[in-house]
């Protein structure tokens, strides 16, 4: 296994206190640059990204022997979804668990020989076997991990059942949300106009305190906003791609991960695109996109630029204001862009000492962080926990009060906290926030327009796709019709100019 240390993520331990980067990661790139076309040359494609839509969209182009230039700000592949080796545990510090109900994800698992080879996160072994729950109006109590479930699952379906029919009428297709042949648009555009806040007005009055505090947690631990801002739709969608059941978000969410880790994938897939001819650049930052007649061309903020026939884009929906567009993007996209997604949630692994809580979940609300799983045991033979927090603005940055990290973990369950690994996807340049939950309303206006191309730009990423939108799924199902158009495209410009010949 060759690793290498990527400039990406925190370790903190109180000796050491908080560290940036210099952490072993299969996703690394060295060397950082393979190309050796001549100045000028047009490629048939750029993909700008190196995430798994990136990844998607050049493995494809490449598979079909189109020309492809890969042009990533970071040292490595992966984006929002990497794994991190430290005293010999992976931690995979963004994207994590698969599933078979992701049927690109799959794909590749399969393809890459991977699908069976996983580890699972909840072991019940371990002495700490319970969960535990704190919220306002309750008095803080230790349950069993089936009645903790229970709790959340009562909420979460009187809060999603909007229709009667557990999400079935409403979005029986979430794959095609706002146009199928089964719900017209205006009816799911009155319900996208709603937030979680206005939802949770409308039910509370059902729940005991107990419902109401975890189902709040839940809603703010998956959509990383505030209930104002979280649209109630992103919750019906989650519904129904979790196939209308509360007993899938355990299998489908936060059980099954990939033994050698997500960057292991997402190497496999670069590699293949590399064995296939694909040229890259790493620790690449792109600033402008120009269209011209026939090709575009691409600016790095090191002053390097490159052309292709066509490009396809797949920086963040957060980050893309960021970048300069020649023709001007449309005021539509560009009122998207400004308003971005919602999520700045925050995920620590932490290894705290013994054994006994790889078997513990909880819960507290309000707290920074608000749900702590076990996830397995360390080489040192202690606990490994993972804890996730919402939106908490510039109250709760870890990299600079690690003391306060270490502090919501103690106010999850009493532990010896002994080292913390993370990534701040909300400081960071390159994401701007994790993954992209919308707020209300945002899907009818904004989601056409962010899947739409401009000129021979495509847009491509998992912060808005058609099905697993905010998954590793959504980033293949993107990079793979971005890859198909330009395909397609290049082959009906051949077959032209074949005939033209003749
Ligand atoms: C904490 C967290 C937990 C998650 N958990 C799960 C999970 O368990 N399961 C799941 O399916 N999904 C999960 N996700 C979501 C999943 O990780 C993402 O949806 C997916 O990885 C996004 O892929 P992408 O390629 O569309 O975007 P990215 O991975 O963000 O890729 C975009 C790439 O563009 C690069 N870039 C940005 N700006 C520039 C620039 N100016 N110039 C050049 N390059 C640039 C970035 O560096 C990045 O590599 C999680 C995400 C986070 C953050």
């Amino acid at each position: 296994m060759v690793t290498t240390k990527t400039q990406d993520g925190f370790t903190w331990t109180r000796a050491t206190g908080v560290r940036l980067g210099n952490l072993q990661c299969q996703g690394v790139v060295q060397p950082p640059e393979k190309r050796d076309a001549p100045a000028g040359h047009i490629y048939d494609a750029i993909v700008i990204g190196a995430g798994y839509t990136g990844l998607m969209a050049a493995r494809e182009m490449t598979d079909r022997r189109l020309s492809v230039l890969m042009l990533e700000a970071r040292d490595r592949v992966g984006g929002r979804t990497y794994t991190v080796e430290s005293d010999g545990i992976l931690y995979e510090m963004g994207g994590t668990w698969v599933t078979h109900h992701m049927a690109y994800l799959f794909t590749e698992m399969i393809r890459y020989e991977m699908d069976r080879d996983l580890l699972i996160t909840h072991h019940r072994e371990y002495e700490n076997d319970y969960y535990t729950l704190n919220v306002p109006g309750a008095n803080p109590r230790k349950i069993t991990h089936e009645e903790g479930g229970q709790i959340a699952s009562r909420a979460w379906n009187i809060f999603v059942n909007v229709d009667g029919a557990n999400c079935r009428r409403i979005c029986p297709l979430p794959h095609a949300a706002l146009d199928n042949v089964l719900v017209d648009r205006k009816t799911v555009e009155g319900y996208d106009k709603m937030s979680c806040q206005d939802r949770f007005e409308e039910i509370k009055h059902l729940l005991t305190n107990e419902e109401s505090g975890v189902l709040v947690a839940l809603l703010l631990h998956i959509s990383g906003g505030s209930m104002e801002n979280t649209s109630l739709w992103d919750m019906i969608r989650s519904h129904a791609l979790m196939s209308y059941s509360t007993d899938n978000f355990g299998p489908i969410w936060t059980t099954y991960k990939l033994r050698e880790g997500q960057s292991e994938l997402a190497r496999r897939m670069f590699q293949d695109s590399v064995n296939h001819g694909l040229h890259y650049a790493f620790k690449t930052p792109i600033q402008s996109i120009h269209n011209h007649e026939g090709f575009s061309e691409v600016k790095a903020t090191s002053g390097l630029s490159f052309r292709a026939r066509r490009v396809v884009c797949t920086i963040p929906l957060n980050v893309l204001r960021t970048i300069q567009f020649n023709p001007p993007l449309s005021a539509e996209r560009q009122e998207a862009l400004n308003i971005g997604h919602v999520n700045f949630m925050t995920k620590i692994h932490a290894e705290v000492a013994g054994t006994g809580l790889a078997s513990w979940n909880g819960m507290r609300y309000p707290n920074n962080l608000m749900f702590g799983y076990g996830d397995g045991i360390t080489t040192n033979g202690n606990a490994h926990i993972v804890g996730f927090g919402k939106n908490e603005g510039t109250n709760f940055i870890p990299e600079r009060d690690p003391e306060e990290a270490v502090n919501a973990f103690q106010k999850l369950h009493p532990m010896e906290v002994k080292k913390m690994i993370f990534h701040n996807w909300a400081t960071d340049p390159y994401s701007r926030g994790g993954p992209a939950w919308w707020s209300p309303e945002y899907m009818s206006k904004y989601q056409d327009v962010l899947q739409s191309r401009h000129g021979n730009v495509l847009f491509a990423s998992a912060d808005w796709a058609h099905g697993w939108r905010a998954a590793i799924d959504g980033a293949l199902e993107q990079g793979a019709l971005a890859a198909r158009e330009i395909a397609a495209e290049k082959m009906e410009t051949e077959q032209k100019t074949v005939k033209s010949k003749f």
